[in-house]
């Protein structure tokens, strides 16, 4: 299969904005403007009490749901926590997991990403796990290691066959929501290695289908050079996707 033939996916990451009111503007307003775009996947990662009002605006539509964590027991006693069937059951499709905020904020580790990125395939969800390196590791020279390390540890036995739901999204931590971008060579780089890494435990095939999503300050203006890039099969976009018409913008990019 050629590289080419891959489907961008274009992922909002919504973070922690937007009450259920707000939301169901917000997911109306980015209904409107990216309705009839058939040419990629798009998908919104909401916050948990905004599941219900967005999957009920976007049923149908070419609109998937996403959340922005999932924890790996599927019930019990985890005080706060919400599992993957809760999830599938709410309609969400997609769910990021290992986001930079997580690592840093709330004690995520490379073996928590990998318990849940298990859970999340195991109830039939598509896992963006995200990867990426900080900026003293970029300045020393170990970007190439640290991503290679945090993708080799999230996909630790997961088998090949979920291979098709598993997407990477490669967030140098420095570009997250700093106005700060990865240029398109660099972000193309650091994608090419993620594919490489999951080609060498899986295979050549299994490499050239899997989705690889730069997020780090994509927004209306960058969208299309990034996007262009032989590496880069879509966006996590964070600040951007509040904005509907900037996501439209590079929904756009991606057809
Ligand atoms: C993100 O939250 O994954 C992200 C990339 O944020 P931003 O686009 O705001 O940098």
């Amino acid at each position: 299969m050629s590289s080419r033939r891959r489907r961008k996916v274009i992922a909002g990451n919504w973070k922690m904005n937007m009450t259920p009111g707000a939301a169901k503007e917000l997911i109306t307003d980015i209904y409107s403007k990216v309705k009839g775009k058939k040419g990629c996947d798009v998908v919104v990662c909401v916050p948990y009490v905004d599941i219900p009002t967005v999957a009920q605006v976007v049923k149908g539509t070419i609109i998937k749901v996403g959340a922005q964590n999932v924890h790996f027991a599927d019930k019990g006693a985890y005080t706060g926590e919400i599992s993957a069937s809760m999830l599938k059951e709410c309609g969400v499709q997609y769910v990021i997991i290992g986001h930079s905020e997580r690592r840093q904020y709330f004690g995520e580790t490379d073996e928590t990403v990998n318990l849940r990125t298990k859970a999340a395939l195991d109830a039939g969800l598509t896992a963006i796990v995200c990867v990426g390196e900080l900026l003293s590791e970029r300045e020393s020279g170990i970007t190439a290691e640290v991503v290679s390390r945090q993708t080799k540890l999230a996909l630790q036995n997961v088998p090949a066959e979920q291979m098709a739901n598993v997407i990477i999204a490669y967030e140098p931590v420095w570009a997250i929501g700093t106005g700060k971008t990865a240029t398109n060579e660099e972000a193309d780089e650091v994608c090419g290695i993620i594919r490489s890494v999951v080609s060498q435990k899986y295979g050549k095939q299994v490499g050239k289908q899997l989705i690889v999503q730069y997020g780090g300050s994509m927004n209306a203006k960058n969208a299309a050079g990034l996007l262009a890039m032989e590496n880069i099969d879509g966006g996590l976009i964070g600040g951007a996707s509040l904005k509907a018409e900037d996501f439209n913008v590079i929904v756009e990019a991606a057809q």
